[in-house]
């Protein structure tokens, strides 16, 4: 290989490097080093600036290659190496290939799905570290002492607490140097202490923990016996057996082998509680990610977990890629849960993606949930995961008593029975707590014309407005169009306008005059949407000052109100008859996280499910706290169907602005798929569609989609492999909006 007479490098003269760029092209670019780059210096991980059409971008170099036939002809040179060392260990870096492959999806949008925000601005030096310091229970009791006697200590203590922990800059602008002293003598007086700072020998725990149940303590034994391999364990346990409790102990073993925890979870704000007792048993080890921090936390969260200062890592579904200096264990917390699928863009499975990682970098992943998915049943029974059981509730608690509401021919206040009527009030006048579950927002679902009998349509959309009677405003719940509430009809003039059926809005507006408003909390997303409103309003459910809380499955998940002895669930039939594949799973899962609401503590339980298909086989079960068993006829009918997990599922989606052309784009692909299950004999794959998406009209767009089915994951990947390659060559796939989604969560 001859050395190019305009490059002074000797060393790095022959190579090329394979760079991803943030593109959506399913390839990689070459590039020469930059000047000045020595070949031993260039590995794969480390981010590169490169010229890229008329501006430069941010690439990270994958591959090196010698230059050769298989290289670009003449590849440009790139302009700068960001990194000093990889970002990610060969381990995560081929985590990160695994899934663009596995989920067919443009490299470059993976990686830059894997990297933090930080990382993918085009500045050169990383940000600065910010300070953090975390509150220590002394610091938050001496929070109101200090206004008056040290108001400088009171407000650096305030706007840590408000900004968890990272030290906002302007706290130190006005004056930086007394601030910083006054945060020494701070920590020296024990009222903060530096964040990934924390001495504490390894396996030291601030909060005495309890001692085991038996069941707890097999768990903890059977993933702590093989910490250092890889191994899947579903931590099946109802709610409240004590699930966390293990967590935090097989931690314990983890820090003490001088390792780090990555711990999954749905939603930050939502499970708040569960975040708050890993913070009290290991203080400030535990570095947060979420979408709610701003960049300057994030980054620090990302770096601590990086170079191995943060031991516990906890954070939503991009947490996923966060690196760790000394990988331990991965804790999936609510394995079920919808949000760990990625619903648009590169749609992964985070879930999923653990399970990978955790092989990768052989070390063992545990999935808990009371409610496991139907995948990961099926992969314990098939003797890939090992099931570990927490049969029952730990302490006094037992699981509530159920009670099914047959309301065909009872009459209804906004969707309410006089039935769950009474019990409210009785368990209201008891000085308990009720909590009201119905999972739609706003006040009504239709705007009814009582003169014309026509309907508020969305004009995007081929779906219905929700009322919004408060806000005065009409909302698609699919595209996010909104208008005010016409004061006359919008077809006919009319001014005789219905509201029809029930939100969250409306039964809190029944609730509040039949008990008084004080005593009522409305949650779901519209009460919470502003910052700090859902922390307010889990504090009025803790503290008791709610006593009815009416909300959406945010009240579902993973919160534990003490005082509630009555759970209502108003309408459960909607998904009963759904269409979708999931439908029935998540509605099994939903009821039974309900129910899991009430009764956690001493008081009994009581769940009543209003219902008007009270024969439905999913409420017998329910009624015997059987998940398991609804589980068995759920992969009974999934088994008959040929449905995953059975089966795996590829969805074709693409949508368009002209009727017509997702089909005419669809059909194309399924010829295609047609073809190349001939040529490459490969008869497995199924293929269904083109079919009109179940909204066909969304925000403008016509949407159809195109289902792909095979008992043989393989053989159908195969075929994605050689599809995919082809239509990226078709000029109408730049005409559609196309994508892949591999293992649909739904099929819409
Ligand atoms: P899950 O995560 O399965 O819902 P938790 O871990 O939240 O259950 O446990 C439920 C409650 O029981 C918590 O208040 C927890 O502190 C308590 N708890 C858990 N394990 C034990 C135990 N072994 N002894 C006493 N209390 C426990
Ligand atoms: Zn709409």
């Amino acid at each position: 290989m001859s050395r190019r007479p305009s490059d002074p490098e000797g060393a790095s003269a022959g190579h090329v490097m394979r760079v991803a760029v943030d593109v959506p092209l399913r390839r990689l670019f070459d590039y020469l080093p930059p000047h000045g780059a020595s070949a031993a210096g260039l590995c794969p991980g480390l981010r590169v600036r490169v010229p890229f059409g008329r501006g430069d971008r941010i690439g990270v170099v994958l591959q090196t290659a010698a230059i050769g036939e298989e290289t670009h002809p003449a590849p440009k040179r790139a302009c700068s190496l960001l990194d000093e060392a990889p970002l990610w260990s060969a381990a995560l870096l081929s985590v990160i290939e695994w899934a663009a492959a596995y989920y067919h999806h443009p490299i470059g949008e993976v990686v830059a799905a894997a990297l933090p925000a930080h990382l993918r601005r085009a500045v050169e030096r990383r940000p600065e570290t910010p300070e953090a310091y975390n509150v220590t229970d002394a610091g938050r009791a001496a929070i109101d002492r200090l206004r008056r006697r040290a108001p400088r200590q009171a407000a650096l203590l305030a706007a840590l607490l408000t900004h968890d922990g990272v030290l906002p800059q302007d706290a130190l602008l006005a004056d930086g140097r007394a601030a910083r002293a006054t945060l020494k003598r701070m920590a020296k007086g024990g009222l903060i202490a530096p964040a990934g700072g924390d001495t504490a020998a390894p396996g030291c725990t601030r909060e005495a923990p309890p001692s085991l149940s038996g069941p707890q303590a097999a768990a903890v034994e059977s993933i702590t016996r093989q910490l250092l391999e890889f191994g899947v364990f579903l931590l099946d346990g109802v709610t409240g057996s004590g699930k966390t409790e293990v967590y935090l102990r097989v931690i314990d073993a983890v820090l003490a082998a001088r390792r780090q925890a990555l711990v999954l979870v749905p939603e930050i704000g939502l499970t708040a509680q569960t975040v708050r007792r890993f913070q009290a048993r290991f203080g400030a080890r535990v570095a947060l990610m979420h979408s709610g921090l701003g960049d300057a936390q994030r980054s620090l969260a990302y770096e601590q977990a990086r170079i191995g200062a943060a031991d516990i890592v906890i954070g939503t579904r991009s947490s996923i890629w966060v690196p760790l200096a000394r990988p331990g264990i991965i804790i999936v917390d609510e394995e079920h849960d919808q949000s760990f699928k990625q619903q648009e863009g590169f749609r992964y499975s985070a879930r999923d993606v653990a399970v990978m990682r955790a092989r990768r970098e052989s070390i063992p992943v545990v999935l808990g949930s009371a409610t496991p998915s139907l995948e990961s049943q099926h992969n314990a029974r098939a003797g890939r995961y090992a099931r570990l059981h927490l049969p029952a509730r730990v302490g006094p608690a037992s699981l509530p008593a159920l009670q099914i509401i047959d309301v065909r021919a009872r009459p209804l206040q906004s969707g309410v029975s006089e039935f769950v009527l009474t019990a409210i009030s009785e368990t209201v006048n008891r000085g308990e707590q009720a909590l009201v579950f119905l999972n739609r927002r706003g006040y009504a679902p239709t705007l009814l014309c009582n003169a014309c009998g026509s309907v508020s349509m969305c004009r995007r959309c081929d779906a219905r407005m929700t009322c919004h009677l408060r806000d005065g405003r009409l909302q698609c719940h699919h595209c996010g169009a909104q208008r005010p509430i016409p004061a006359a009809c919008e077809q006919c003039g009319a001014a005789e306008l219905l509201p029809l059926g029930q939100g969250t809005e409306r039964v809190a507006e029944l609730l509040e005059a039949r008990f008084g408003g004080a005593r009522v909390v409305r949650i779901d997303r519209d009460t919470t949407r502003r910052r700090g409103a859902l922390d307010a309003a889990l504090e009025a459910a803790h503290s008791g000052h709610a006593s009815i809380l009416i909300g959406t499955q945010m009240l579902a998940k993973g919160h534990h109100f003490p005082g509630v002895s009555l759970v209502a669930v108003l309408n459960a039939d909607a998904q009963l008859y759904s269409v979708d594949l999931r439908a029935t799973e998540r509605l099994a899962q939903l009821l039974v996280q309900v129910a899991g609401r009430a009764g956690r503590s001493e008081k009994p339980g009581t769940v009543l499910i209003q219902t008007r298909l009270p024969e439905h086989w999913l409420f017998e079960a329910l009624r015997q706290h059987d998940y398991a068993q609804m589980s068995r006829t759920m992969l009974e009918e999934r088994e008959s169907a040929d449905l995953p997990p059975f089966s795996a599922l590829a969805l074709v989606r693409a949508e368009a602005t002209t009727a017509g052309a997702p089909e005419r784009f669809q059909q194309r692909v399924a010829d295609t798929v047609v073809m190349e299950k001939d040529r490459a004999r490969c008869k497995e794959v199924e293929v269904f569609g083109p079919l009109p998406a179940p909204l066909v009209r969304r925000a403008g767009h016509f949407r159809s989609q195109l289902v792909l089915q095979s008992r043989h994951r393989q053989a159908l990947h195969r075929l994605l492999d050689a599809v995919v390659e082809q239509i990226e060559t078709w000029p109408e796939a730049r005409r559609v909006r196309w994508s892949l989604d591999i293992d649909p969560a739904e099929l819409y």
